[in-house]
């Protein structure tokens, strides 16, 4: 059991803190389930990119899924092997295709065919050959919630099949690409299987054709997704989710990667915050706590549940939204939720807070952001310290003085 009594006073609130013995269970669970076949794990590093978190999973063998190039230096810096880092993300800017075709990284997820034009114009500049893959958009709905779903043409993730085909023949073609994946992930927080297996087919009789054409790809980058349990969610067994995934690749030789967010870090995560107050507005109760939207957005932006943790505190329950300090109506971090009345102090854990918890915070009403915490083998350490005012500010001082 953790003592959240202890951290909360040691560390203070709002404080995020991580069970990295929970999300050593969950590599070894997905990287089990699909042993008997190469497989490269590469942690979706958005998910939590703090460096103590990304070399954790850098010590177990993983590889990194990264949506900017800030987050493969990430990688790179916490000891992930550039031959197992792959960029993806929908817009890549010069600078960062530039530098991670310097970085020598496993390969580039393109997401069209203009940044395909973009990485070849950079690797002729460089006179390197850019080892490349396409995300394919299979037009499969997820049936997740439509701000994490990117399975459909309506997203604007990926590209039809026709297209990417189109993409595949023109990289063969070219002296400064070199198609080595093929790419697809549909959305995130999947519980359901079956949009997965139909995708995971379609992409895999692509892989067919393009075979066909001499175009022999290495990796099948099956995306992340894998949902987890918020509420009471029934979610995918990762045996049976990779059986889906190579039941579509019979007579097919290729390197599994599959790229998890979510599913390592979410329920690792516990979110600490301190009543501030109790108010009613006529019928309606409020808990004010020190924890806000810019803490934790998940609530405000996907209207995601978080379970609520009140500890030792007792008595009769009566509903009650969860709110913060921000000046927005949009700052709650849960709704209609059963609580004892609670007195200044009280502390509430937020529980499932590990994965989009902390990267999604930011400044908003010049307020710090929290500090994180781990916990591995009964042990608590600081991994980020608690934003000062100074910090917040640090960007912007010189330019004040330079005016005066
Ligand atoms: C966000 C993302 C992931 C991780 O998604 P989860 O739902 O957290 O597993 C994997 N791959 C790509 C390309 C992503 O954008």
């Amino acid at each position: 059991m953790i003592d959240f009594h202890v951290l909360a006073k040691e560390y203070s609130t709002p404080l995020y803190v991580y069970d990295f013995n929970y999300m050593s269970r969950q590599f070894e669970a997905l990287k089990e389930a699909f042993k008997g076949r190469k497989s490269i794990l590469a942690y979706a590093v958005k998910a939590n990119s703090n460096l103590s978190v990304v070399k954790h999973f850098a010590q177990m063998g993983s590889g990194a899924d990264c949506v900017s190039i800030g987050e493969v230096r990430r990688a790179l810096m916490c000891g992930i092997p550039a031959y197992r880092i792959i960029f993806s993300g929908v817009g890549k800017q010069d600078h960062e295709i530039r530098e991670a075709l310097e970085s020598d990284i496993l390969y580039i997820n393109l997401e069209s065919d203009a940044e395909m034009q973009r990485v070849e114009m950079i690797a002729r500049e460089l006179n390197i050959t850019a080892r490349i893959s396409v995300r394919v958009n299979p037009n499969i709905d997820a049936k997740t919630h439509p701000y994490i779903s990117t399975g459909l043409h309506s997203s604007k993730f990926g590209v039809d099949l026709n297209s990417a085909k189109r993409m595949y023949i023109r990289a063969k073609n070219s002296q400064y690409l070199e198609p080595v994946g093929i790419h697809f992930h549909i959305g995130s927080q999947l519980t359901e299987l079956d949009p997965i297996r139909e995708a995971a087919e379609i992409v895999a009789d692509l892989v067919r054709s393009l075979s066909a054409l001499k175009i022999n790809l290495k990796f099948f980058d099956v995306g992340g997704g894998l949902g987890v349990r918020y509420k009471n969610e029934t979610t995918i067994e990762p045996y049976e989710y990779a059986q889906a995934i190579l039941s579509t690749l019979t007579a097919l030789d290729m390197t599994i990667i599959c790229e998890p967010g979510r599913f390592l870090t979410a329920n690792a995560g516990y979110f600490l915050t301190k009543v501030l107050y109790e108010k009613q507005n006529g019928d309606k109760r409020f808990v004010m706590v020190d924890g806000a939207m810019n803490d934790l957005i998940r609530p405000s932006l996907y209207e995601a549940y978080h379970h609520v943790n009140t500890l030792d505190k007792e008595g009769e329950k009566t509903l009650a939204d969860i709110v913060g300090p921000v000046c927005e109506s949009g700052d709650f971090l849960a709704k209609d939720y059963a609580l004892p009345m609670m007195q200044h102090n009280d502390l509430l854990v937020f529980e499932s807070a590990g994965a989009y918890g902390f990267g999604m915070g930011s400044n908003y009403n010049t307020r710090g952001r929290s500090a994180e915490v781990a916990l591995e083998d009964g042990k608590a350490r600081l991994i980020r310290r608690r934003e000062s005012f100074d910090d917040i500010i640090a960007n912007e001082r010189e330019f004040l003085e330079a005016n005066e």
